[in-house]
């Protein structure tokens, strides 16, 4: 599901939340092109709990981490769809969600501050002849 759209035109890329929610569709994804969908659309996904690296058996140590390293970025919830069923959220809880604007699916910033809030390798992609990955 796609529950926001990255905006490029600030110092940093930050989330702009949408309203309602709306399926990433091959339709919708195709949209992003030329860039990746994942560099356009903030998405969401049902947690995948065991099959997921950040997941320790009870908690996501990603949104820990998120909470625990980044700054807020925000100084009000921002209206997210999804924050019922938030894993973010529910463990969280605010925190997660002054954060949040700033976490981008992918990211090319490889600071030692983002290495260590991804908690994961860099994959580091070829540039193309466009200079787009
Ligand atoms: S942490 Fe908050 S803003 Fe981010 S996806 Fe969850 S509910 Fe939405």
């Amino acid at each position: 599901m796609v529950i926001g759209v990255v905006q490029h035109d600030g110092p940093s890329p930050v989330v702009a939340y949408l309203n309602a929610r709306l399926p990433a569709t091959p339709e919708v994804l195709a949209t992003a092109a030329p860039l990746k969908p994942t560099e356009i659309f903030r998405l969401a996904a049902t947690c995948a709990e065991h099959k997921c690296p950040h997941f320790d058996g009870a908690d996501c140590r990603l949104a820990t981490r998120v909470a625990s390293l980044l700054a807020p970025v925000v100084d009000r919830l921002p209206p997210c769809v999804i924050r019922r069923e938030c894993r973010w959220y529910s463990q969280e809880g605010s925190a997660a969600c002054m954060r949040c604007p700033q976490v981008t699916t992918v990211t090319y910033d490889v600071s030692p501050q983002t290495r260590e809030v991804s908690g994961l390798p860099v994959i580091e992609e070829p540039l193309q002849a466009d200079g787009l990955a």
